[in-house]
């Protein structure tokens, strides 16, 4: 089984000194939420991982969800209805929930590295609260007031759990093709009728009802994605005053058997005239899913993100105690057969890899999270207005690259550990399998360069952007003249104007040719997420200096900087010539040439 511990000195490191945030939360009007109470909670946190959670992933995988084709009941694995009641007791369901909905009101920064702790212990368990998010959020946001009323708090304080149902079999990116129904009712209720796939924690008995937000098309409904609405379907039915009735007409058809994330659920589900509530405007459902899928897609990203944590502390322990070879500079440990493999090259490469990006990915997550917190509570309007453009800016980066390099990230520690990383024994495979998946749902990787390169940055002049650089550049002035930081100032800010200017070309070329920015878009979301990479690299030196860490740990930020600088963002190199190849290598060939029809 892989182990686990929870990298809190890095959390506070990145929480403290890299994004201050005792000074932020004191200027948005939160000073109750001092270190000593984020260093509480986390502290906290990590025990729940490291004890509850972290023990059941194994198992989970092995034993997965069991489905009753007779009932349509799914039972989780053992021990995780126990986790979860714990997990309510202690009040981490509602975290960063609104207190008048029972929540704890902490910023989501905070509740961004408790979910990291989380999913590293165990993601599958973590699907079962996370998807409540997005229903909450949806409903705060367009939902009537005797919703809120009887659906936030229940969902906040995890006596129930939501769903997000989008997907049908036939419709999974183009949302405008769904087919499930809603029929008026004399009541002022819809019957909604249809199938729908894929549907995380969609039935599981870890609480007594479960809330389904689900797309639907009214009979009156314009085709495509403007004809989508919202709607609000329980398991057991729930009155306008909140009484709890007999069973709705939605059940379980079916579990998927996956590659990974075995203890998640993923149901069929079929929603056969069940009775549910409109929520906002009729035909404006697109807007209240990417209000769920918003705060979902950047809590993909730290999926991703801890899936690498948990890989790479298992392959560094690996690298530190396997005994192959002996280093190409003479031995190291001449007492003993042979020398630990992370004296070799080759080796440090693969686990500075995994270093460079999973430190660099939580700076860049959590200053997401950070500017999320700054977009909900700043009293400042103008404030509050760029803090979102640059939330939404970040959202597909993270979720994107984050995911990715989770890839990258569990694919190196497997191979850290040679055949051993191959078999089951260790844990590591788990990790992989498990990874795979967050590159796709909630948005593919393809679907989140699309919505970087178009709907963030063709469609706003790059609005996101300019404000990234703006920051990016105050930096450097503010540093022009530190000398531990004069070896990345140049490089960076030379990086930062190509930045710019590759954007400009690309999206002028996309004006000629639309698919001129299909053809871009992941390459310039990759080559985005190394530069912004890049700039946390340079702000993690900078902070660890004027912070009091050991010299240790300074040095370390340091190194593993000038490895990122050395060997990660040459990356960008490629991109950038992929990207400036255009679209003709792509679309020249016929589709007959792609080869022969299976
Ligand atoms: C384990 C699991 C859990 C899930 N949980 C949920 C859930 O809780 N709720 C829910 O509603 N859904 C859920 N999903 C569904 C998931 O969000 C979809 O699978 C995902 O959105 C992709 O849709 P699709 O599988 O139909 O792929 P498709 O849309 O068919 O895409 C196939 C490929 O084509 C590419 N592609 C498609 N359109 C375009 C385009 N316009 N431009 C460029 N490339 C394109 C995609 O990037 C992808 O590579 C889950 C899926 C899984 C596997």
């Amino acid at each position: 089984m892989s182990s686990y511990k929870a990298p809190l000195d890095d959390l506070r490191f990145v929480i403290h000194d890299v994004l201050q945030a005792e000074s932020l939360f004191t200027r948005l009007g939160n000073a109750e939420v001092n270190r000593e109470l984020m260093d509480a909670v986390l502290d906290e946190a990590a025990r729940f991982s490291e004890t509850v959670l972290a023990p059941l992933n194994q198992i989970g995988d092995q034993v997965g969800c069991k489905f009753d084709p007779a009932t349509g009941d799914v039972t989780p694995p053992p021990g995780f209805k126990q986790a979860f009641q714990q997990f309510v007791e202690g009040g981490w369901t509602g975290l960063t929930n609104d207190p008048e909905h029972g929540g704890q009101g902490m910023p989501a920064l905070i509740g961004s590295a408790v979910t990291e702790l989380v999913d590293s212990g165990n993601l599958a368990w973590g699907n079962f609260p996370m998807l409540s998010h997005g229903a909450v959020k949806a409903l705060e946001t367009y939902g009537e007031d005797w919703q809120k009323e009887v659906f936030l708090k229940p969902l906040v304080t995890g006596q129930w759990t939501g769903t997000m149902c989008l997907t049908e079999p036939h419709c999974g990116t183009d949302l405008g093709l769904l087919k499930t129904r809603a029929e008026p009712q004399a009541d002022g209720k819809y019957a909604i009728t249809g199938t729908k796939i894929f549907i995380t924690a969609g039935e599981h008995d870890l609480v007594p009802n479960i809330i389904h937000l689900v797309l639907a098309k009214l009979p009156d409904a314009p085709p495509g994605a403007k004809g989508i609405s919202l709607f609000v379907v329980p398991k057991f039915k729930v009155d306008r005053d909140g009484t709890v009735g007999e069973r709705n007409a939605v059940r379980c058809g079916a579990i998927e058997h996956k590659m990974g994330i075995h203890a998640s659920a993923t149901c069929v589900m079929n929603f056969d005239g069940a009775e549910g509530y409109l929520v906002g405007q009729p035909h404006k459902g697109l807007q209240a899913m990417f209000v769920m899928m918003n705060t979902a897609r950047l809590a993909v990203g730290i999926q991703g993100h801890a899936l690498s944590e948990r890989a790479y502390q298992n392959a560094l322990r690996y690298a530190r105690e396997r005994l192959q070879s002996r280093s190409l500079s003479g031995a190291k440990f001449p007492d003993k057969p042979a020398d630990p493999i992370i004296v070799q090259p080759d080796v440090r490469r693969m686990l500075l890899v995994q270093k460079a990006l999973i430190e660099g990915g939580r700076m860049l997550s959590l200053s997401a999270y950070a500017q999320l917190d700054i977009a909900n509570r700043s009293p400042d309007a103008a404030e509050r207005e760029r803090a979102e453009t640059l939330v939404g800016f970040l959202t597909p980066i993270c979720k994107a690259c984050l995911t990715e390099w989770s890839i990258e990230n569990t694919y190196n520690a497997i191979q850290c550990f040679g055949g051993h990383g191959y078999i089951a024994e260790h844990g590591i495979e788990q990790l992989a399998r498990d990874a795979r998946i967050t590159t796709l749902y909630e948005g593919t990787t393809g679907i989140q360069s699309l919505d970087l390169i178009g709907r963030k940055t063709a469609a706003t002049q790059g609005a996101g952007l300019k404000l990234f650089l703006a920051d990016m550049e105050a930096f450097a002035k503010e540093h022009a003249n530190d000398p531990a930081l004069a070896e990345f100032l140049g490089p960076l800010r030379a990086k930062c104007e190509e930045w710019g200017q590759l954007t400009i070309a690309t999206v002028m070329r996309g004006m000629a040719n639309p698919e001129e920015l299909g053809a871009a878009s992941t390459d310039y979301l990759f080559y985005s997420g190394y530069v912004a990479l890049a700039c946390w690299w340079v702000r993690a030196v900078a902070a660890a200096n004027a912070s009091d860490h050991p010299q240790a740990f300074k040095d370390a930020k340091r190194d593993t900087a000038r490895f990122y600088f050395a060997r990660i963002l040459p990356r960008t190199l490629a991109h950038k010539a992929a990207i400036e190849s255009g679209a003709d290598s792509l679309m020249a060939l016929p589709e007959a040439g792609f080869g022969p029809q299976g």
